[in-house]
């Protein structure tokens, strides 16, 4: 069963989809089948990775409005192991229109149901509004990831949506948990984002992420070659980022024994290291071909 992860703020432009398409593809390149559901009527991860815009293309919009099967929104990308269903500006529309829909907070849940066996992992992609496309979104997922920028006022709006989870858990998904907080665009070598960090540490404990994103132009810019970061420049500090924050996403909830298989069998006589993501590979595309390159040791 897949495991259908919410990547939502409401606060805007705090690096939600940056790290919806980021996480997607990195998980994607251990070689684990993964989805890429973009909720937000801006459309931002459906352009980050490289579809055109296209009215007639089937959207998430069609989902949520019982127009079309999940089977028949998912599109190809890029990387191998990723598809996306896309969005459509006329999304914006979706929040009027189902007001009155029968079962309207669980459209995107039911649609969704089908693809939990085809998938390891779904994520979402959420507009910044505690609205009912992201309450669709949080009703559909196992777990909720809330980036976070190490500002001053990080906390202030957190807690309208750690009640909003509440609510949430108390009526509609019970079964919500939080993945975790993770921080982006973060510059360690700043006093104030060490005492943000130290505090956001004190409030959320194990849930706040090991893995924190850079600022970095690589993850700014791929987006507008219609990339993901590690296929824009794998290489980069942003997408390394990525691939750390997926590999500690995995281990949450993939038991020892199910993870990928060693890339190479272990030398006899010496202990076999576990380690989260032993057959981690990352994708670089080369002359019109996919080869791939082993980042275990990184
Ligand atoms: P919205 O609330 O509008 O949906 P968002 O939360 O999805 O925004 P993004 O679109 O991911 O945020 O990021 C906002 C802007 O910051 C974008 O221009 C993006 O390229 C840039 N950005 C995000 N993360 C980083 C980073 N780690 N380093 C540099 N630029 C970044
Ligand atoms: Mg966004």
């Amino acid at each position: 069963m897949g495991r259908v992860i919410a990547v939502a703020n409401q606060k805007g432009g705090v690096g939600k989809t940056t790290t919806a398409i980021n996480l997607a593809s990195s998980i994607a390149a251990a070689e684990l089948d993964t989805l890429l559901v973009d909720c937000d009527p801006q459309s931002n991860a459906t352009s980050g990775l490289g579809l055109v815009k296209n009215p007639d293309r089937i959207s998430t919009y069609h989902l949520l409005m019982g127009e079309a099967t999940a089977h028949e929104a998912v599109h190809k990308t890029e990387l191998e192991r990723l598809w996306i269903i896309p969005a459509h500006k006329n999304m914006i529309g979706a929040n009027l229109e189902l007001i009155d829909g029968e079962r309207r907070e669980f459209r995107l849940r039911d649609a969704l149901a089908p693809l939990r066996e085809r998938f390891r992992y779904i994520v979402l992609d959420c507009p910044p509004a505690l609205d009912l496309l992201t309450l669709n979104a949080l009703v559909a997922a196992d777990s909720i990831l809330i980036p976070m920028q190490a500002e001053y006022f990080a906390l202030e709006g957190v807690s309208e949506l750690l009640d909003t989870i509440e609510r949430i858990r108390a009526s509609l998904n019970p079964e919500l948990s939080i993945e975790g907080v993770v921080l982006t665009m973060f510059d360690d070598r700043t006093n104030l984002a060490q005492q943000v960090t130290a505090e956001l540490n004190r409030y959320f404990g194990d849930k706040l992420c090991q893995a924190t994103i850079p600022r970095n132009v690589r993850l700014a810019e791929a987006p507008s070659h219609g990339k993901p970061a590690l296929l824009y420049d794998g290489r980069s500090r942003g997408a390394e980022s990525y691939i750390q924050l997926a590999k500690e996403i995995i281990a949450h909830s993939m038991p020892v024994q199910e993870m990928p298989t060693p890339a190479e069998p272990p030398v006899a006589g010496e202990e076999k290291q576990v380690v989260n993501a032993p057959r981690w590979k990352r994708w670089i595309k080369e002359r019109n071909k996919l080869t791939t390159i082993n980042i275990l040791d990184r």
